[in-house]
């Protein structure tokens, strides 16, 4: 039996047996953990069953065992309260925690992605419902950096060749990026056809990282058009069949209507 502490997550939780939880974390050194907290819903033990709720930020000691991990002990860093209280940052903080349960591995640290996760739920926790969406876009560009499946925007994936500025690109998600206008003609693929301006916001998130889009005023429907894109592209590479997926589209629904 050997004790692991370091900084995580919850992902997700649930209940186990009378008294138990099982919870799922997101950690900075040992990547995805899933362990048991003892007795977590004994109202004696109001204090643990306060921070094992989704989002939390904790310091934990876990047992890792042969069979089921075991919490010892955990500290609370940052409840993030200000996502399980608002309906819409709760839908967007879901979702975000099922992308990194699924692509998470355990026992196999991926810390720019723990990183990613949390300077997320700060933005999200401090930001207005208005910064969700441009939130959302630069999270799901740098999770598929993190993860090794990055689209291809500055070189062609046929010649290689850096990307002119041009009015219309082409990309292939099947291919995972852009071709060329050399390289197009001879292709017959189904192609999504990208303005210029779509191919630099996505060339900024990926310059700047996290704080690429911080105090830029970015049209919706640029937004939303690339958010497509990047869906599609999930889809394809990752066939990620999120649970949380249509909880999210029913509060985007709200908006609209
Ligand atoms: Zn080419």
């Amino acid at each position: 039996m050997s004790l692991i502490e370091t900084e995580a997550i919850v992902l997700k939780q649930f209940d186990l047996g009378e008294a138990d939880k099982i919870i799922t974390f997101y950690t900075l050194d040992e990547g995805k953990i899933r362990a048991v907290v003892k007795k977590a819903r004994n109202s004696k033990n109001n204090k643990i069953s306060a921070v094992v709720l989704p989002y939390c930020y904790n310091y934990i000691k876990v047992y890792k065992n042969n069979s089921l991990d075991r919490i010892n002990n955990v500290d609370s860093i940052h409840r993030f309260e200000e996502l399980r209280n608002n309906l819409d940052k709760m839908a967007y903080a879901s979702y975000f925690s099922e992308m990194v349960e699924k692509a998470g591995m355990e026992y196999h640290p991926n810390q720019p992605l723990f990183k990613l996760l949390l300077t997320t739920f700060y933005k999200m926790a401090r930001g207005s419902k208005k910064e969700l969406n441009k939130i959302n876009i630069v999270f799901k560009l740098l999770f598929l950096k993190y993860i090794g499946v990055q689209p291809r925007i500055n070189f062609c994936y046929e010649c290689g060749k850096k990307h002119k500025t041009l009015k219309k690109q082409h990309f292939n998600v099947q291919e995972g990026g852009l071709i060329c206008s050399n390289c197009v003609r001879a292709r017959n693929s189904d192609f999504d056809i990208l303005k210029q301006k779509q191919v630099d916001l996505i060339k900024r998130v990926y310059r700047a990282g996290i704080d690429s889009l911080d105090g830029l005023n970015v049209a919706e429907d640029l937004l939303n058009s690339i958010d497509k894109l990047i869906d599609k592209f999930i889809l394809y590479h990752l066939d990620f069949k999120l649970k949380s997926e249509d909880f999210l589209q029913i509060i985007k629904g709200l908006d609209e209507n």
